[in-house]
């Protein structure tokens, strides 16, 4: 069961207005504008050069890859390219910036306009995107607990990240979450982040103001800086929508500021004023020149995205006729789906396959902190399982051990099936004679069934299932019972 997010404005005659200003580190190899490594973990400043520390003289140079992720990204929300972006300076001073100044887009961001669908209970509803632009990461400042001291660490200086702006379309906390959700796994499916809440890969602002209901104005709103996990979203809000509410209702205002959220007391509290853009003195960056994109080079990149969460969700759902649930389960985990589909391609039925997936594989993947293709199952051999559970090969019950067993070893599920013993008995002698003595050792149940007690055939149909201790075949018993009997 999804757990129910607050709506504080529920049934009032207020609503929330709600803008999300999302980063997402893009998993390139090296970083935006030199040749570091882009990699969370190593020892501090280990991953640094003259361009990324600011020195003097050190030039920068645009990498390619990270140009065609974030291209990648806003074609995937349906965004137009500016194929004459530039780059601009983001003035401002702090000990993890060492120019003092961030390579970010003003002007002329990436990536326009598009949309991102969010789905919460039966609704429908397309949250529109301002802006994808890309700019430089800075670095950290490592405040020690032991000593009166502060580090920098400068890994993350110049680390490709992509600010992704939405629309103050959004109404609720759980569509905040949602909206992240879904963002999160259209990277995920691109592959361009890993999207590492924890790891800070994906990180989030969120603004809100709150209004009356149906008004078309937009009022004063604060900034909740750095929420690092879908719940923080969503607590930060429920809790700053109630503040506004009660401030609003008490005859007080809003006053444009930045809060911070503490997750442990689930408060967020003035942090400072809101900056205006023209703190940030923004310039166009003189080193670089405008970045031209070439439009088939755009369209070529269109054409190899792949497919998207929603699109999957929809094939899913029509053409395999899963349920809403399965659906939505399977698509949720990138990793998952492609296992389906992977499944599917290799003859696969679609329904049982799913259920293996939903119900035992995602299982095992939690136990193991793997995704679907690092358990220790291949598509092919949960397919050849599927395939001799419908076979009688093996019981449905049975099944489940041979599961767990192939993901132990490399041997195929005939070779499991031996091995455990499971094997299903379909031959015919061994069967005919339990029944032929099951028949002859109930012959009251024998009497009922041939005087249409039809329960009377599963007793029988147990007592055949205990002799050959579970491993007959049943449907072939029930045939041969029904057959006996009546020719008896
Ligand atoms: P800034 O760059 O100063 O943070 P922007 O105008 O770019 O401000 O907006 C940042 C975010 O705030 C966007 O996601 C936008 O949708 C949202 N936003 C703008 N106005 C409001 C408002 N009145 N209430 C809630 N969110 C808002
Ligand atoms: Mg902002
Ligand atoms: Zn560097």
């Amino acid at each position: 069961m999804a757990k129910q997010i607050p709506d504080p404005t529920r049934d009032t005659p207020l609503e929330a207005v709600i803008g999300l200003e999302v980063h997402v580190q893009l998993r390139t190899n090296t970083k935006l504008f030199c040749g570091c490594e882009n990699r969370f973990g190593a020892s501090p400043n280990e991953l640094t050069c003259p361009v990324c520390l600011g020195l003097p003289g050190s030039l920068p140079v645009i990498n390619r890859q990270a140009v065609e992720y974030a291209v990648r990204a806003g074609l995937a929300c349906g965004c137009t390219i500016d194929t004459g972006t530039k780059w601009d300076r983001k003035n401002y001073y702090y000990p993890d910036l060492p120019k003092n100044y961030q390579i970010s887009q003003y002007d002329r961001p990436l990536c326009a306009g598009g949309t991102v669908e969010i789905r919460t209970g039966d609704e429908v509803r397309l949250i529109r995107l301002t802006r994808i632009h890309l700019e430089e990461d800075a670095g950290k400042n490592v405040h020690s607990e032991e000593f009166p001291e502060s580090w920098v660490d400068l890994n993350r200086t110049g680390v490709p990240l992509m600010e992704i702006v939405s629309e103050p379309d959004i109404r609720t906390p759980e569509e905040a979450g949602a909206y992240l959700r879904m963002l999160r796994l259209i990277m995920l499916y691109l592959d361009v982040s890993d999207c590492n809440m924890e790891e800070g890969s994906l990180r989030c602002d969120v603004n809100v103001s709150i209004r009356p209901r149906g008004s078309e104005e937009f009022e004063t709103r604060c900034e909740i800086k750095n929420l690092n996990s879908f719940s923080n979203v969503e607590n930060a809000l429920v809790y700053e929508i109630k503040r506004q509410t009660q401030l609003r209702n008490s005859g007080g205002q809003v006053t444009q500021e930045t809060r911070l959220f503490d997750p442990d007391r689930g408060e967020t509290r003035s942090m400072r004023g809101k900056e205006a853009a023209h703190d940030y003195r923004y310039l166009p960056d003189p080193d670089l020149r405008s970045l031209k994109l070439s439009p088939d080079w755009v369209e070529e990149e269109r054409a190899s995205l792949p497919e998207l969460p929603i699109p999957r969700l929809e094939r899913f759902r029509t053409t395999l006729g899963l349920s809403d649930y399965h659906a939505d389960v399977l698509v949720r985990d990138p990793s998952i789906a492609s296992f389906l589909d992977e499944c599917l391609r290799l003859g696969g039925d679609p329904q049982e396959v799913a259920n293996w997936l939903v119900n035992s594989l995602r299982e095992e993947m939690n136990a193991r902190d793997a995704d679907a293709f690092g358990v220790g199952l291949t598509p092919q051999r949960l397919v050849e399982l599927v395939a001799a559970i419908a076979d009688g090969k093996v019981s449905k019950q049975k099944a489940r051990d041979v599961f767990r067993a192939l993901l132990e070893s490399d041997d195929g599920v005939d070779a499991v099936i031996d091995r455990l013993g499971f094997g299903q008995i379909s031959d015919d002698s061994i069967l005919r004679q339990a029944v032929q003595e099951v028949i002859q050792e109930q012959s009251n149940a024998v009497s009922d069934v041939r005087e249409g007690k039809e329960k009377s055939i599963n007793f029988l149909l147990g007592q055949v299932m205990r002799k050959t201790k579970g491993a007959a075949n049943p449907g072939l018993v029930r045939e041969l019972l029904l057959d006996t009997i009546n020719k008896g």
